[in-house]
């Protein structure tokens, strides 16, 4: 690997906690392959020093990832936001052009990805959406724009699934809140997707036990963890098709990579750099 020089650009994710984060792993694999002259680092900050650090490495020419839980201040601070950030209210990705700081929401293009590439076209599906957070957000963001017919939201704390259904689909002609599981029992559904964050500690329950709806053609679970989640285990063990969230994750890092440095990201070489992790 080259040794980082005084040309070097800075790429960071920040944060908190970020301790755990794959993604130093797969961009510094891509930055290596493309031979950009970038390093990518993990920086857990609080909020106050979150927003001096996005600012500040923006202008020295830098460029980054915000991840929990400064999002939703990251997209307050962008002097210039793709829609997918106007429209989710959340900044994933950020970088500097002419002075000013500009950010996108890459989640939302690399959840529609990982749907079309594990469980196909959700295009006219009925679909169930677990949460209502960031993930969630950038999870109903690509279902509307991706014409899925029907969504439902189902989540712990049910004001804020009707906040996001009023902030995407105002009318509220294509999303409908559902306060139980129970209210499911009878219902069929094409795609259920968990944008929980129930299944990334190991005590976690399940975020819905599958056998309790009608039926379920497919499952994205958006967590991911270093051995399949216990999600997709459930799913698998009813014959249910079934994809984890590294899909999405590498997909909104390809994105990212693109944002950065104006060029597409080696998503095959991101990929193959996790294998150590499964
Ligand atoms: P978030 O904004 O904090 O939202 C968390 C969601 O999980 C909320 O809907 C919350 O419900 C729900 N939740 C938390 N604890 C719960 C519990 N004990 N029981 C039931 N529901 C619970 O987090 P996020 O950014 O959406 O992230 C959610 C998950 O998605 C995380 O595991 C994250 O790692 C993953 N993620 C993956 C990708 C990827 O690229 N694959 C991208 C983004 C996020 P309340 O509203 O009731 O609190």
């Amino acid at each position: 690997m080259t040794l980082p020089t005084a040309a070097t650009r800075l790429i960071a994710l920040l944060g908190d906690p970020v301790s755990h984060s794959l993604s130093p792993q797969f961009q510094n694999a891509a930055f290596r392959e493309t031979h950009v002259d970038g390093i990518y680092l993990a920086l857990r900050c609080d909020a106050p020093a979150f927003a001096h650090l996005m600012k500040g490495i923006a202008a020295a020419g830098g460029a980054g990832n915000v991840t929990l839980p400064h999002k939703a201040l990251a997209a307050e601070i962008l002097d210039v936001a793709t829609p997918a950030v106007a429209k989710t209210g959340a900044c994933n990705t950020f970088w500097a052009e002419d002075d000013r700081v500009c950010g996108d929401n890459t989640d939302v293009s690399a959840f529609h990805g990982a749907v079309s590439a594990s469980v196909g076209d959700p295009a006219s599906a009925r679909v169930l959406l677990l949460g209502a957070g960031g993930a969630a957000s950038a999870a109903l963001c690509a279902l509307l724009q991706d014409n899925a017919e029907t969504v439902l939201l189902l989540n712990r704390t049910p004001e804020r699934a009707h906040a996001l259904r009023s902030r995407l689909d105002p009318d509220g002609s294509r999303v409908q809140v559902i306060a139980h599981q129970h209210d499911l029992r009878t219902e069929n559904f094409d795609l259920v997707v968990n944008a929980s964050a129930l299944g990334l500690r190991p005590d976690d329950p399940l975020p819905l036990d599958l056998d309790h709806i009608g039926g379920t053609a497919a499952v994205l679970d958006v967590v991911y963890t270093p051995q399949q989640t216990p999600w997709v285990k459930h799913a698998h063990e009813l014959g249910i098709p079934a994809a984890d969230g590294i899909e999405m994750l590498l997909r909104q890092g390809a994105a990212s990579f693109e944002r950065w440095w104006g060029r597409a990201a080696p998503l095959e070489v991101m990929r193959r750099s996790l294998v150590d992790v499964g």
